[in-house]
């Protein structure tokens, strides 16, 4: 089960697609003036540009593409290390990787986010980028983050692929970095099916980042021009049919972000002052409210609880936790966590354990994640509500969850 954009898939992606297939025209790229031409995939761009404050927004294949394509941009490359939370979705490290760059993680708190006073343990003068991760709609500390960053002299990338539509001190998430990137896969507040887009205010990186993802071109190329590339790109670029889809959805954005935090109030609401457990720390009250975290005062009770609702602790759910990436753990010589191709050798040695992150192993064990809006298992958010439920099932999942965590602290 998806995330809530997914869920409310109607009449208006109905429409903005079929407007496409009319026309015949399925390539981003055409001529304004051009009838056929429904430059959905600008349009899409322009109005997520606006939405989150940015000066430019590239449509691109994928949160991942994106994250490559900002680290390639803002020269990111080889010895260089990146600073990432050992809580995230295994792409944040990835993307590191095909930079020919080296994760270096880095212990969440108890907001499931980057530790500020963590990431600036992790500082050494190879340290080129951080990428303080947005987890399950929560904005990470940002003020904290920028004011580090700063005085150490390294660029910031958000990844904002869970928060899009988030706020942190009345600013979208994505505005505070260098670059930001998004996705719009199935499992996120809007979605495509799949794509995913980068912002950035620097004009030359936007112009960097659109030559990456389409084979070294200037901005909006009008045909198959000779000459004038300047780097070496791939093939990041969005058809019309996903671009109209993300149009529609992104109009939906804020329905769904006031949705889900009055469905989270209501659920929360419910819980409070029962024993034997905290809420995750939410940094602003800006955030998607697309999970409701809590964090059991022992592994103990989080297991009993699990038991209880038949579901996981976040440790346990395997997919965004360092020490379940078996890709990525081992004894490594800089991009030698197992790339799937032969890497050169830069830098120092790092070795990745399962058990290098205390602190963020000892968080997740006691965490507990419920769905609000993402219903993903892979979370371990197989319990709880989506977008769609009506107030009776919010109060009756809150109901049973009140009910287990007083017959679980007695
Ligand atoms: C989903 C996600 C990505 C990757 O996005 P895709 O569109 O699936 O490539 C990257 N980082 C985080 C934190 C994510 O949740």
């Amino acid at each position: 089960m998806p995330g809530p954009g997914a869920f409310w898939i109607g009449e208006e992606e109905i429409n903005e697609v079929v407007d496409v297939l009319k026309s015949g025209h399925l390539s981003r790229y055409g001529k304004l003036e051009d009838p056929n031409f429904r430059h959905k995939v600008i349009s899409f761009e322009e109005e997520f540009a606006k939405f989150s404050g940015a000066r430019h927004c590239l449509a691109v294949s994928g949160g991942t593409s994106a994250l490559i394509n900002c680290l390639v941009s803002m020269g990111v490359g080889p010895g260089d290390e990146v600073i990432v939370p050992g809580y995230t979705f295994v792409a944040t490290m990835s993307a590191v990787l095909f930079a020919k760059a080296i994760p270096i993680l880095a212990e969440i708190d108890d907001s499931l986010t980057m530790d500020p006073d963590d990431f600036e343990k992790k500082i050494t003068p190879r340290t080129k980028a951080v990428i303080p991760v947005h987890m399950l709609g929560n904005p990470c500390r940002m003020d904290r983050i920028m004011e580090i960053a700063d005085r150490h002299g390294i660029a910031v990338l958000e990844d904002s692929c869970q928060a899009c539509g988030a706020t942190y001190r009345g600013r979208p998430v994505g505005s505070f970095g260098k670059m930001s990137a998004f996705s719009l896969n199935i499992f996120k507040t809007i979605t495509a099916g799949d794509g995913g887009m980068l912002t950035t205010d620097d004009d030359e990186l936007f112009t960097r980042a659109f030559a990456f993802h389409d084979q070294g071109h200037l901005p909006y190329r009008a045909g198959a021009e000779i000459g004038g590339r300047t780097i070496i790109g791939m093939n990041q670029r969005v058809n019309e049919v996903s671009g109209a889809v993300a149009l529609a959805q992104v109009r939906k954005l804020p329905l769904i972000i006031s949705t889900l935090r009055r469905n989270k109030e209501r659920l929360k609401s419910r819980l409070q002052g029962l024993p034997g457990f905290k809420f995750r720390t939410i940094n602003d009250e800006g955030e998607c409210g697309t999970i409701l975290t809590l964090i059991f005062d022992t592994k103990e009770l989080a297991d009993r609880f699990c038991k209880e609702v038949n579901t996981k602790v976040v440790y346990e759910s395997g997919w965004h936790v360092y020490a379940h990436m078996e890709q990525i753990l081992g004894k490594c010589t800089s991009t030698a966590f197992k790339c799937p191709y032969e890497c050169p050798v830069y830098g120092r040695e790092v070795s990745y354990t399962s058990d290098m992150l205390p602190k963020t192993d000892d968080i997740l064990m006691r965490s507990v994640n419920i769905s609000v809006g993402v219903v993903d298992a892979a979370l371990a958010a197989g319990f709880g509500v989506n977008i769609n439920s009506t107030d009776a099932e919010i109060d009756r999942a809150a109901d049973k969850m009140a009910e287990v965590i007083q017959k679980i602290s007695f």
